[in-house]
């Protein structure tokens, strides 16, 4: 194949999600040249098929719970989910699928959009179609990741829905059985047994296992409430499609049967099929960095969000692009490199200091280490629970208020090392714990950061009184 003229940029960014346009901005603000090259939809997985619509589809059910348990308004609430206005709002926030603004918002910043599914072909080089392009300085990797289905006999067949289908189906079918129990699945299974789905979810593990035991012990406490059928320490071994729907065989014999089947297992990188083998990587791996987001290896390379697999998370994503873009630009112009921990151009907080909400109904908010990875980690810890339900705050927020709070301290330096928040509307309450922690502020200081009355803030102050004043 001839291949058209070569056209020249500082920087290639390959993928426009979230993270890819981050990348793009910052070092073209840093003064590079950007090109960005999106096979599908400009903003991502995020903006169409996970963040934005699964948020929406929840958002409507947990504001009407929050009603329901607030005497005075509870009476005013007569009837039930209307589940085709809440899948008409999601539309609305992913634009029909649409990404024109998104599009015009690169245009607007600067930056070279091109269409298509990109390649590498050698060191900094790039082709799209029959067109080459050259990077004088770096290529970026945003690719992000894609559901990964596992090798169950039929799965595969049986049209099974990813996180996709389930964050853009426009009617809720009647059975939907859900295979995990991270983020997505129990998130997912909220939302569907809210619009009247029977939901079971089938979890070889505890629900969210990377989190405090207590959150994923809520949150199957909350899915019974709703309906749902919750399945701990099962796995599914067949799957088959036929007229009356889907039949999923557990390693017990149990058979459940549904309209549809969700894997929410898992991601894979988006890495098969993105020219590796002409730059001697393995296609399908996940990236490996450095702090400043550049591929082992190599100085021309850099691998930002979901794609090096640090913390598969929009906020956090962005975060890494934010060091990227700086740190292209300011390498690519000679400018001294801020990589020292808290550095500008080092994605400190990856490490230890990652927020991450799921929004079930109760939520979780956690910020950092669990005590289990702090012990793992090697931190010498105390750990501080209290019950968010006796907060003056909570109490205001809905009657009878069920939620748990833990504290990881870090005995050596007498900060905090995690926070997990487990309650109605705490996900607004974590970025409070992320400062602290990323600020490691002394727990001695903490005690003059006064939460207002009556927040549910305030449960800083019952951990804090629970931890005992430094220095008493
Ligand atoms: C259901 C669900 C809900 C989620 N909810 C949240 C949440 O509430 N909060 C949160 O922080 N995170 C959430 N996440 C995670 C979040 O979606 C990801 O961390 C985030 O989208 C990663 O951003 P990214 O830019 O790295 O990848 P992506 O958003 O996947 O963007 C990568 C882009 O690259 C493009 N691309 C890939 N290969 C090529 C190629 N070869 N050529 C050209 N273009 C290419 C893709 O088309 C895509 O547009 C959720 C994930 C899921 C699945």
């Amino acid at each position: 194949m001839t291949l058209m003229a070569t056209h020249e940029y500082d920087l290639i960014v390959i993928g426009a999600g979230a993270v890819g346009e981050n990348i793009a901005d910052y070092a073209h603000k840093g003064g590079l040249s950007a090109l960005l090259i999106e096979s599908e939809l400009v903003g991502g997985e995020c903006s169409y098929w996970a963040c934005m619509p699964s948020k929406a589809l929840l958002r409507s059910g947990i504001a009407l719970r929050a009603a329901q348990a607030v005497g005075g308004a509870k009476e005013a609430v007569t009837g039930t989910i209307d589940v085709a206005a809440t899948f008409a709002r999601r539309n609305s926030f992913t634009h029909d699928w649409n990404d024109d603004s998104q599009a015009d918002w690169v245009k607007s910043a600067g930056i070279d959009l091109v269409r298509g599914h990109a390649r590498l072909d050698g060191e900094k080089r790039v082709v799209v179609d029959d067109t080459a392009y050259t990077a004088k300085y770096a290529v970026a990797l945003s690719v992000g990741s894609d559901a990964l289905l596992p090798d169950i006999p039929g799965l595969a067949g049986a049209t099974p829905w990813t996180s996709r289908d389930a964050t853009s189906a426009q009617v809720a079918p009647k059975r939907l059985a859900i295979i995990g129990g991270g983020v997505v699945g129990v998130e997912m299974a909220t939302a569907y047994a809210t619009f009247g789905t029977t939901v079971t979810v089938i979890s070889r593990g505890t629900l969210l296992a990377g989190q405090e035991p207590f959150a994923g012990e809520a949150v199957k406490a909350s899915l019974e409430k709703l309906g749902a059928t919750v399945l701990i320490g099962a796995s599914t071994k067949l799957v088959t499609r036929d007229d009356s729907g889907v039949h999923l065989t557990l390693d017990d014999g149990s058979v459940i049967d549904a309209d549809e089947v969700l894997v929410a297992i898992g991601r894979t990188p988006r890495t098969m099929d993105i020219g590796f083998e002409t730059i001697g990587l393995t296609p399908g791996d996940w990236m490996t960095v450095d702090d400043t987001l550049l591929v082992k290896g190599f100085d021309w390379l850099y691998a930002v969000g979901d794609v090096n697999h640090r913390a598969l998370l929009t906020h956090q994503g962005k975060y890494q692009a934010r060091a990227a873009g700086d740190v292209i630009a300011a390498r690519a112009l000679g400018h001294r490199v801020h990589d020292n921990r808290f550095g500008k151009h080092a994605a400190t907080a990856d490490h230890e200091m990652v927020p991450q909400v799921t929004f079930t109904d109760p939520e979780v908010a956690s910020a950092g280490l669990t005590a289990e990875a702090a012990e793992k980690a090697g931190y010498d810890i105390r750990v501080v629970d209290y019950n968010l339900g006796y907060v003056a705050g909570a109490s205001l927020q809905a009657d009878g208020y069920e939620g748990q709070a833990r504290m990881v301290v870090d005995e050596k330096r007498g900060v905090i090392l995690g926070v997990t928040f487990v309650g109605q509307d705490v996900s607004e309450l974590i970025h409070a714990a992320t400062t602290a922690i990323v600020g490691e502020v002394p727990l001695d200081r903490l005690w003059h950061a006064v939460p207002a009355y009556p927040t549910m803030n305030e449960i800083w102050l019952r951990l804090l009184e629970t931890y005992g004043r430094p220095g008493d």
